[in-house]
């Protein structure tokens, strides 16, 4: 078996014992071990609200007992389209202790992918926002739901507060009427009212705690099954990675979504296992955000470069304190090392990259704290994480460091396959490694380093797009001929959506026309910022398109200015 040479770097085979002793238990079982050891900590601030650690264990049993009720079995799926919220924490716990199944939603879905998502699924039971329910009442007939839960951004929230944000909703016109009917339609206060305390389903490790869904290689979203043991096992290494963490009562700050997994295991499940206060954002205002850190004192920042470029861009940040924080973790995207210099010249703490996919539970690479850090790299493989780069064509054996290949690892953390998809799951996962899709190099002393896609990705504001489905959108214009959709550098974005578009013989179209076609039938953050007219498209023999010629040659053209 190919072992790249560092001595730190043990295989996760089942003949190598691992480096770390990896606890098989259900998630939920790493929240009661932390409320059984800081009863008293806060688990989680939110506004004038709170939540110990001891109460937050009873409070997610009683929401096992009462989805128990409702009639969801060990396996069933329920969804979770929520922002971060506290109720989105204990939702989540709940689910997992009742036995069920995890669907993160983005709320930004649009129809067609919420019926995608929610049918592939099997979803049976979903919680979700006030705000949402008139975009899942249109769909009630063609989604597999049985029963709702719905709650507010204001539930749980003390007087004023809770006031305040009812009567801002009603100001704005936010109060869509939700049909509770008792059966169907039921309030989120149902699921956390009673007494009845749950006694734990039987939950393996090897369970399945969530179905994550991802656009992976092609752009159709597919479920990634990732077991208990499978996240657990990337909390104990993100543990493993950032030991200094922990030591002292740590706060979380939740600004990235906890939908997405980065979110999910950076700021809600490992946090959780440190006995750490979470503290949730449920949109991102940057000026919020800043407020929130001067006056929370949050001591962990998992985020984005898109986060934290938006933050040294307002003008008033050296008005707040940003002391408290150690530790910043950035991942999803290249952190741009100009910006990671003027965040440590702000706040006093270097930014720290990582770097993962929702395949991968998601972390397998992160730079050692403690100075060991090298700018512009994604790091050293996690603990008992290998990692190769091999031929993108051929794979095999690894290529020696400086060679540009696909990036494919190994370890515990990564998925059992997608659901219900053999083929799909066999492109990518193949004797063992996860093929990421991502082109990489590793220098002499095992570093990584991304520096390309080869799947077509494109990440923009931290939102993962996938041109395909834009172009399938504008393949539905009846005034195109051809189009295709690629990623371009921005700023402060990372990179935006640039359409490419040949117009039908004989017909005229517009820059706003298209846009305002898309618009109609993507997600906002999908929508093409810019829009180029062409006569026709790069292509390769068999007539693909080539969308790396069209990204070069904007990457050309924005050089040349
Ligand atoms: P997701 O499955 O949504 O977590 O997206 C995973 C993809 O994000 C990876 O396959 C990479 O293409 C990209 N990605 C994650 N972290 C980084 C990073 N530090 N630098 C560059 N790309 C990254």
């Amino acid at each position: 078996m190919e072992q790249i040479d560092r001595p730190w770097l043990k295989s996760y085979d089942p003949d190598v014992p691992p480096t770390l002793d990896y606890e098989r238990i259900p998630l939920f079982k790493f929240l009661d071990r932390a409320a059984h050891k800081w009863p008293k900590r806060q688990a989680i601030v939110f506004r004038n609200w709170s939540i110990t650690y001891a109460k937050l264990k009873a409070q997610t049993e009683i929401v096992a007992a009462n989805l128990r009720a409702a009639g969801i079995r060990k396996g069933d799926r329920v969804a979770l389209m929520l922002p971060n919220l506290p109720q989105s924490i204990i939702a989540f716990w709940g689910v997992l202790r009742a036995g069920g199944v995890g669907v993160m939603t983005n709320p930004l879905y649009m129809e067609t992918e919420i019926i995608h998502q929610f049918n592939d699924a099997g979803v049976r039971c979903c919680i979700t926002l006030d705000l949402l329910w008139p975009k899942l009442e249109k769909l009630r007939d063609s989604l597999p739901v049985e029963k709702y839960f719905v709650t507010t951004i204001g539930e749980g929230l003390k007087f004023p507060l809770n006031m305040l944000y009812a009567l801002q909703a009603k100001k704005n016109g936010n109060t869509p009427r939700v049909p509770f009917d008792g059966r169907s339609v039921l309030p989120f206060k149902t699921l956390t009212k009673g007494r009845e305390k749950f006694t734990n389903e039987r939950v393996d490790a090897e369970d399945m705690a969530l179905l994550q869904y991802t656009g992976g290689t092609t752009g159709v979203a597919k479920g990634c099954m990732l077991t208990h043991f499978n996240i657990g096992a990337n909390m104990q290494q993100c543990q493993s990675m950032m030991h200094t963490l922990g030591k002292k009562k740590e706060t979380f700050l939740g600004i990235l979504p906890y939908f997405h997994i980065y979110g999910l295991t950076t700021c809600l499940a490992w946090p959780t296992s440190l006995g750490a206060t979470l503290a949730p954002f449920p949109r991102y205002v940057p000026l919020d955000v800043l407020k929130g850190i001067h006056k929370l004192r949050p001591t962990v920042f998992p985020g984005a470069p898109a986060l934290y470029i938006s933050l040294l861009q307002q003008k008033d940040i050296d008005k707040y304190d940003l002391k408290s924080i150690e530790v910043c973790v950035s991942g999803s995207a290249p952190m741009p090392v100009e910006y990671m210099e003027q965040f440590l010249e702000r706040s006093g703490t270097s930014i720290t990259e990582g770097y993962g996919l929702t395949e991968a539970s998601p972390v397998t690479h992160f730079n050692p704290l403690e100075g060991k850090s090298k700018n512009g790299s994604i790091g050293l493989p996690f603990p008992d994480t290998d990692a190769k780069i091999v031929d993108m064509e051929v794979g095999g054996d690894p290529l020696p460091p400086g060679k540009r290949g696909e990036l494919v690892i190994r370890g515990p953390q990564v998925m059992k396959g997608y659901y219900n998809r053999p083929d799909a799951t066999a492109d990518v996962l193949r004797n063992g490694w996860l093929y990421t899709g991502d082109i990489a190099t590793m220098d002499e002393e095992g570093y990584f380093y991304i520096v390309d896609r080869k799947k077509d990705l494109i990440i923009s504001g931290g939102y993962n797009i996938y041109p395909r489905e834009i172009d399938e959108v504008l393949h539905g214009h009846p005034k195109i001929k051809e189009a295709v959709s690629v990623g371009i550098s921005h700023e402060a974005r990372g990179e935006i959506v640039k359409a490419y578009v040949v117009v039908q013989d004989g017909e005229t179209l517009s820059r706003s026309e298209v846009i305002a076609y898309c618009r109609e039938k993507l997600a906002n953050y999908k929508v093409p910022r810019q829009v180029e007219f062409r006569r026709d498209l790069p292509k390769t023999m068999v007539g693909k398109v080539l969308r790396r010629a069209l990204r070069e040659e904007e990457e050309a053209r924005a050089e040349a200015k």
